[in-house]
């Protein structure tokens, strides 16, 4: 039940429901266009989508995947060191 396709990268869902959202559109750090959303772990102009494409895109394996969904994601408070 493990060897499913290669090594296609998982898919990332960020929980953002928690997350803040601004009535003030403010560039995306990622991709430069008006966001209304705010990234719960740093408080930047961030789309969701946006955060979930940077976070596959740097995930270099699983653990790390998990580190940055959680670091990305309100209200996951595991293993928050540094
Ligand atoms: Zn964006």
């Amino acid at each position: 039940m493990s060897n499913a396709t290669s090594v296609a990268p998982a898919r990332v869902v960020l929980d953002w429901r928690k997350g803040q959202v601004s009535s003030q559109p403010a560039p995306c750090v990622l991709c430069g266009r008006p966001a209304l959303c705010r990234s719960p772990g740093k408080d930047v102009p961030c789309h969701k989508g946006c955060a979930e494409a940077w976070i596959t895109c740097r995930a270099r394996n699983r653990a790390d995947l998990a580190r940055l969904i959680a670091a990305h994601t309100p209200g996951t408070s595991q293993g928050a060191a540094s």
